[in-house]
């Protein structure tokens, strides 16, 4: 009964997000208008608004005008459904089962919304982050919440810093305009100093260039062509310096986290100025924060998700020969596989390598 459940509240559910996902990215209320036909806005009834089963009976045609039906809506539904039911078949009917359901909900409407616009949305992103979070702190699952704000700050930081070398190959070293009061730079700061002085000093010594660009309005910052080389040597001198470099390279990825996921934070609740110039970029900063959100559901094992997504990538990217591909919808998929298989992959790769 209970995966029988799992499968119908993911078709019902699935429906509700074919309207976020419609809805959301232009910033339209989820309730009203009610749902109507995109071709003749005729209201559709409930008899027309049963997942999946309706677009098979109406053969993908509006009752009304008989313009074709997006097959995007019962795709959703059905792969909602699909999801909800491997959830239920790892998760008897509890409370985490719900949180599960959730988390899944949430990655659907992101990679849906990222292949229609190339963005993730800071609602979704965040929301799933403190959900994650919220549900480490008072229920201890998924994860202890140690593990998870971890796993968040660490997940950030390191695809973070990926962006952060991309962007500065890219521009052929030239150094990117900072923002003020807080950008890019100042997660590449956090990274080196959270490196050398720890995660706490790293992120305090960030912040303090954050507040003093606040109160000058002029970007108070180290250059990336000084911050971003220095890591790694700071990285390999580190047993020189007396430091573990495994904490240093935790501190340099949590420190860089936190400036990723804070100063997210903040342009989420200020709208960015419109973009003069657009700047080669390696990677969107949504796919920072998707990740970081990942990670407070997966700690480390969304190092995993990023493995997998950029391996899924690479082969549709091959496979459909797509040139502006988003990524959040391989971060999604590889989100969903870590936390359901991720342990039994990483058995499976240290039993290949014979440990
Ligand atoms: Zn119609």
């Amino acid at each position: 009964m209970w995966p029988l459940f799992a499968s119908l509240l993911g078709l019902v559910i699935g429906s509700f997000l074919n309207v976020v996902i419609h809805r959301l990215p232009k910033r339209e209320s989820l309730a009203y208008p009610p749902s109507h036909c995109p071709a003749c806005s005729h209201r559709l009834s409930p008899w027309d608004l049963v997942p999946v089963l309706s677009y098979l009976a109406l053969r993908g045609r509006c009752r009304y005008c008989g313009s074709p039906i997006n097959p995007r809506y019962p795709l959703v539904e059905g792969l909602t459904g699909l999801l909800f039911l491997l959830a239920a078949l790892f998760y008897p009917p509890s409370l985490e089962a719900f949180l599960v359901f959730a988390f899944l909900a949430f990655l659907v409407a992101l990679a849906f919304i990222d292949l229609d616009t190339y963005e993730l949305p800071d609602a979704l992103t965040y929301g799933l982050l403190f959900l994650g979070l919220a549900a480490s702190y008072f229920l201890s699952f998924p994860l202890s919440f140690r593990e998870s704000l971890d796993g968040a700050l660490m997940a950030a930081g390191g695809l973070g810093l990926v962006a952060g070398y991309g962007g500065l190959f890219l521009r052929r070293f030239r150094e990117a305009r900072p923002e003020v009061p807080v950008g890019p730079h100042q997660v590449h700061m956090a990274a080196l100093f959270g490196a050398l002085l720890g995660p706490g000093v790293g992120m305090a010594l960030a912040f303090l260039t954050w507040a003093l660009s606040a109160r000058t309005g002029r970007p108070v910052v180290l250059p990336d062509r000084l911050t971003l080389p220095l890591l790694p040597v700071a990285l390999l001198l580190a047993p020189a310096l007396g430091l573990d470099p495994l904490e240093s390279l935790k501190g340099s990825l949590l420190a860089a986290g936190g400036l990723a996921l804070a100063g997210g934070l903040y342009w989420a609740f200020r709208p960015a100025p419109p973009e003069e110039e657009e700047e080669p970029v390696a990677m969107g900063y949504g796919d920072v924060k998707l990740l970081g959100a990942l990670g407070a559901w997966l700690g480390l094992y969304a190092f995993l998700a990023l493995l997998l997504a950029v391996f899924a990538g690479a082969f549709l990217g091959l496979l459909f020969r797509q040139r502006k591909l988003p990524f959040g919808p391989y971060l999604a998929l590889g989100g969903v596989v870590a936390f359901f298989f991720g342990e039994a992959i990483w058995g499976a790769y240290l039993r290949f390598l014979g440990i």
